[in-house]
């Protein structure tokens, strides 16, 4: 197995091309250049970013049937969600949320989540899976988490028990993907440092305390959960400031964290539920 990841790591360096065949998986691995275009996009209004979700799940290939608007809590609440069918009912869900707080454009904080997710269903729509993946951008998140919070509430147990695994991504552009610990669940953060530790990126689990996201709403319906950050030292100053713009964002890490995660989310799509939970 470990071969595939340095190939799906490095390289994939493409003009004008935005996606590459993975010759041993067959898996359409978005290029770098791609990844950044994506980034770009980031509408600094909150109000303008539920419509720059729908287009950006759209340039990924997408139809407008595919993207729901979820309206929750009498309409307070509007989650954008794009499911991609697998062989079985087993659910995987995969979310970042897109509102923004603060003076600054909320490109790190979190467009680059967003876009993240967004070529990851691109690449994940391109194979055949066991399971289903639910992507969902989040609203509100920078409010107390209230968008993944209501949709675990509009959650039956039919469809929380039938939820294998939860991936979250949130605030990349700073430096190399690594696991925010507090808000993961212990198996799956095992599992994720794990699939890495024979590669050249090594996967390491944070805390960062006084800080929480949308995976904890999902933890506290015991359904297994990870957020992954590209979050660095400089985060304090960045976040929440004037200073979260598309300037300071490192694409690189971005982009690592989109490969980083979809390597996760086809590994998850194999592993036994029981062994998560
Ligand atoms: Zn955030």
């Amino acid at each position: 197995m470990r071969p595939v990841f340095p190939i799906l790591i490095i390289g994939f360096v493409g003009f004008l091309s935005t996606w590459q065949v993975n010759a041993q998986t067959g898996i359409a691995i978005s290029t770098s250049e791609s990844v950044e275009r994506s980034v770009r996009t980031v509408p600094c209004e909150n109000d303008k970013r539920a419509e720059a979700v729908r287009e950006l799940f759209k340039q990924v290939g997408a139809t407008d049937e595919q993207i729901k608007n979820v309206e929750l809590n009498k309409g307070k609440i509007t989650n954008i969600v794009v499911r991609k069918e697998g062989r079985t009912k087993e659910t995987i869900i995969v979310g970042a949320h897109y509102d923004k707080v603060g003076p600054g454009c909320g490109a790190i904080d979190n467009w680059t989540g967003i876009s993240i997710i967004a070529h990851i269903f691109k690449s994940l729509t391109s194979i055949e899976t066991n399971r289903s993946y639910i992507f969902v951008a989040f609203d509100k998140e920078e409010l107390g988490l209230k968008g993944s919070a209501a949709m675990v509430k509009a959650m039956s147990k039919e469809e929380i028990a039938a939820t294998c695994a939860m991936a979250n991504f949130d605030s990349f552009g700073q430096s190399i993907p690594s696991i925010f610990r507090n808000v993961s669940s212990p198996k799956l953060t095992e599992l994720a440092v794990d699939l890495f530790a024979d590669t050249d990126l090594k996967l390491k689990a944070t805390r960062i305390d006084n800080a929480s996201t949308d995976s904890a709403s999902f933890m506290s319906k015991k359904i297994p959960s990870i957020s992954l950050t590209g979050l660095g030292s400089d985060r304090l100053s960045v976040l929440h400031s004037k200073k979260d713009q598309l300037e300071n964002t490192n694409m690189e890490s971005v982009d690592l964290g989109y490969r980083v995660g979809l390597i996760l989310l086809t590994k998850l799509d194999t592993v036994p539920c029981q062994d998560l939970r």
